[in-house]
């Protein structure tokens, strides 16, 4: 499509899809949304570092050719105030690939979040995080080196699907009388009410790629992580349906933990993925103390949110922790905080969730040999203590660099690999 103010580049090929699998060529363009805050900061040096990795990885055999993309402040700048134009998401659907940086959401009133606005208008039902621990980074943890996970968060569902009615408004008025009158709730007079609605069609297809890539991966065991106990026809009917679509849909694949106590004496058969589940509660606290009992988790979006955060934690914060909002085949990845207002543009934050966001892109776009570099260069760097001021203020004499100066040691150190 003609677009108004997003550039595509000259050359390169737009991703297809053909037989429900993705085409990509040697020359993909891929899109990049800058963000909001430190957004430019953390993408000008991640966009150096992945050119730099493929440039090593391919020697010129393939390139990403970028087409810049705008939402938030930037957008409302080139948009006459508009935060999420239109063109903007059909460059994404168009391009079928892209990453992001963060962006501003206000609290408690103002316009409505736009992450959550793309999660849902693009349908981007799977929100994917893996947490793992490079040795040298400053964690809270015993054995760091335990937390290994790859959190999968439905993304479209439960209390973020903003059905939300003010306390005091006519809406919430009408239900609460209707709650009250006709359903026989409880609750005190005045109160904000939400909703939260979880499907079984939102559940299985999330649950159903946890598992797929539980076995692409060769992973021990996908966890469904929810508050059942409590919510028994949301959190609870998530539990059920993820078991179903587990013994429905990949019987040959995987084995409840059930079925492993009642036939296996508790051991797992060769080549099984254990599919078992956790009340949200206690896995905070396993995720603390039993880490390695993990591996994929699917859960429910509010879960998820929390879980993957307080993981995050474990192994060096929000700084380093990397993300992907994804559908079918459209995929957005993204840093997993946000847009960290205090030090925009002042070349200090820690660029790496962005960058490992690009990480996962490029796997998932099949060039996984541009991850093993960032990673090799990133592991040396931190055994060089070569860090950003969040890990510096955590580590006995760190070599304290910008968020451009990171950038360049990483790239140094994969000419030197
Ligand atoms: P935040 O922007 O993630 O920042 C919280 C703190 O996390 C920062 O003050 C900083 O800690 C640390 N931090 C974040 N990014 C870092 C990085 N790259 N390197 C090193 N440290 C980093 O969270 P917030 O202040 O709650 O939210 C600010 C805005 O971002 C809000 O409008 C929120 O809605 C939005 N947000 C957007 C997304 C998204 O776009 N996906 C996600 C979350 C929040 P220190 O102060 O300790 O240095």
């Amino acid at each position: 499509m003609a677009y108004k103010n997003i550039t595509m580049p000259e050359s390169g090929d737009k991703i297809r899809i053909e037989n429900d699998q993705l085409v990509i060529s040697d020359q993909p363009i891929l899109g990049y949304i800058e963000g909001d805050g430190i957004g430019k900061d953390i993408t000008d040096a991640s966009l150096r570092i992945w050119d730099a990795a493929v440039e090593k990885a391919y020697g010129g055999k393939r390139k990403v050719h970028w087409a810049e993309i705008f939402l938030g402040e930037k957008a409302a700048g080139i948009y006459d105030g508009d935060y999420f134009p239109d063109e903007s998401l059909e460059a994404i659907k168009e391009l079928i690939v892209s990453i992001k940086g963060p962006l501003t959401t206000p609290v408690g009133g103002g316009f409505r979040s736009l992450n959550v606005s793309l999660r849902q208008t693009l349908d981007l039902y799977a929100c994917v995080r893996p947490v793992r621990y490079f040795e040298g980074v400053p964690s809270p943890m015993k054995r760091p080196e335990e937390v290994d996970i790859v959190l999968f968060r439905e993304n479209t569902e439960d209390v973020y699907s903003g059905l939300e009615y003010e306390a005091g408004s006519p809406e919430n008025e009408k239900l609460a009388k209707f709650l009250r009158e006709e359903m026989g709730a409880k609750f005190f007079e005045g109160a904000g009410l939400g909703v939260k609605p979880i499907s079984e069609f939102g559940s299985k297809r999330l649950v159903r790629k946890a598992i797929e890539f539980a076995i692409d991966n060769n992973r021990e065991s996908v966890t469904l992580v929810h508050k059942g106990n409590i919510m028994k026809f949301t959190e609870g009917a998530f539990r059920k349906w993820g078991y179903e679509v587990a013994a429905e849909e990949y019987a040959e694949q995987t084995i409840s933990e059930d079925e492993v106590w009642a036939k296996h004496d508790g051991k797992v058969p060769a080549g099984k993925i254990l599919i078992k589940d956790r009340i949200a509660d206690i896995t905070f606290q396993l995720l603390q103390l039993r880490p390695a009992e993990f591996d994929v988790l699917a859960t429910t979006n509010l879960n998820g949110d929390y879980i993957s955060d307080a993981a995050a934690a474990e192994v060096g914060g929000m700084g380093i922790a990397p993300g992907a909002n994804m559908a079918d085949h459209i995929a957005v990845f993204e840093a997993t905080h946000g847009t960290a207002p205090k030090y925009t543009n002042l070349n200090k934050v820690n660029p790496s969730s962005l960058m490992f966001s690009g990480v996962m892109m490029f796997d998932y776009i099949g060039w996984p040999e541009v991850g093993k570099i960032i990673d090799a260069a990133f592991q040396q760097a931190i055994s060089e203590k070569i860090v950003t001021y969040d890990f510096a203020r955590l580590m006995e004499g760190a070599n304290k660099v910008t968020t451009s100066g990171f950038a360049d040691a990483l790239i140094e150190r994969m000419k030197s690999q």
